[in-house]
């Protein structure tokens, strides 16, 4: 993967995306059941039924899409399928599975009922893709042996096994491969209350002395997302421990949180710098999104996967089919004075 300057040495405190930092801990923190993993309720009750079924029929469970933004649990969901249904888990990503043989030593490589997890699953090569149709359909793999005119096609079962496949991104999967999984899930961002026990519940885990209050604190500004609520729970300890006596509280989260220029409602410089280029630089929208992106000097998918949600959930930002608008919370966040002809509810300004 090609990394930038910018992301290799100074991501983002409120990325979503894993980083270097998250490293180990991030594993010492997943959740093990779906009794541990917070929210998602209605996924879950589904996803508790789907398991048990499948159990008792001896069977794998039907193949799983789950998509929503980086960071709300995707990855760790899919780990405690695996653990719940009591079989192995495989993990790779689209880009990493390169060549149509890849997959074939993946899916060989399977035992009974297994899951292969593939995140990023939009970002399959096209011919890799293909192979998988048969696979998830009919649990066959067509391998093409020998090359030039003797080459030969020779069809190989498989051992039953389930795909879940996660993206953060549903609408770029094509529409044959999103058809071959039988339950797809939205993950939802996550509330005040859930983030407040994903933090209490990390600290302990950490060792971390966290007053609930405190744990409030940290929550409300991690934009819905459980990755972020644990790196700030991270960054906060530092404050606490340089600070004061090591125990966060309400008032040191606060302090140590605007020092990392997160604001109460969890945006960040870069949210500001959004929604301030669409009200100062373009009278508050609409405006496209390439537009947009290129005149704050930041890509089009970082303003779309992890700025977008967020502020779309605060209501701060709508999204019409002539572009992005700013919306009259936002300017009464940004204590920036809407125009004299006002904004109307949806945010179009009104003249
Ligand atoms: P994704 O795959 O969607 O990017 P992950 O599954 O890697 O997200 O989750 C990131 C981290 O957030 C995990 O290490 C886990 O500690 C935490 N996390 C995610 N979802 C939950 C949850 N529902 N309850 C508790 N912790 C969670």
């Amino acid at each position: 993967m090609i990394q930038t300057e910018d992301m290799e040495f100074a991501p983002r405190v409120i990325s979503p995306e894993n980083t270097v930092e998250d490293g180990d801990t991030e594993v010492s923190l997943r959740p093990q059941s779906l009794h541990e993993y917070v929210g998602q309720d209605k996924v879950k009750e589904k996803i508790a039924v789907y398991i048990e079924a499948a159990k008792r029929r001896g069977e794998p469970l039907d193949h799983v899409l789950l998509y929503g933004p980086p960071g709300l649990g995707k990855t760790t969901l899919s780990s405690i399928i695996a653990h719940e249904l009591g079989v192995n888990l495989r993990v790779t990503t689209g880009p990493a599975i390169e060549k149509p043989g890849d997959l074939v030593s993946l899916l060989t490589g399977l035992s009974d009922n297994d899951v292969l997890f593939i995140d990023e699953i939009h970002r399959l090569s096209r011919p890799v893709e293909e192979l998988l149709y048969p696979a998830l359909e009919d649990r066959v793999i067509d391998i093409i042996i020998g090359k030039g005119p003797s080459a030969r096609s020779i069809r190989m079962d498989l051992r039953p096994f389930t795909l879940i496949g996660a993206t953060t991104r549903a609408g770029q999967l094509s529409a044959p491969l999103r058809d071959r999984f039988g339950v797809i899930e939205r993950l939802e961002l996550y509330s005040k209350e859930q983030l407040t026990d994903i933090v209490r519940r990390s600290a302990m885990i950490l060792g971390i002395p966290c007053e609930t209050d405190g744990a409030a604190e940290i929550a409300g500004r991690a934009r819905g997302t459980p990755r972020i609520a644990n790196r700030l729970l991270k960054r906060v300890r530092d404050f606490a421990d340089v600070l004061g006596n090591g125990q966060i509280t309400r008032e040191i989260a606060a302090i140590a949180l605007s020092r990392l220029e997160i604001d109460k409602l969890g945006l960040d410089s870069l949210d500001r710098r959004m929604l301030t280029m669409i009200i100062k630089g373009y009278g508050g929208g609409p405006v496209g999104l390439e537009t947009l992106a290129s005149a704050i000097g930041e890509e089009s998918v970082t303003l779309e996967d992890i700025c977008e949600p967020f502020l779309m959930q605060l209501g701060f930002l709508g999204r019409t089919p002539r572009g992005r608008i700013a919306t009259r919370l936002a300017y009464d966040h940004l204590g920036i004075k809407p125009p004299d002809s006002g904004v109307k509810d949806d945010g179009q300004l009104s003249f």
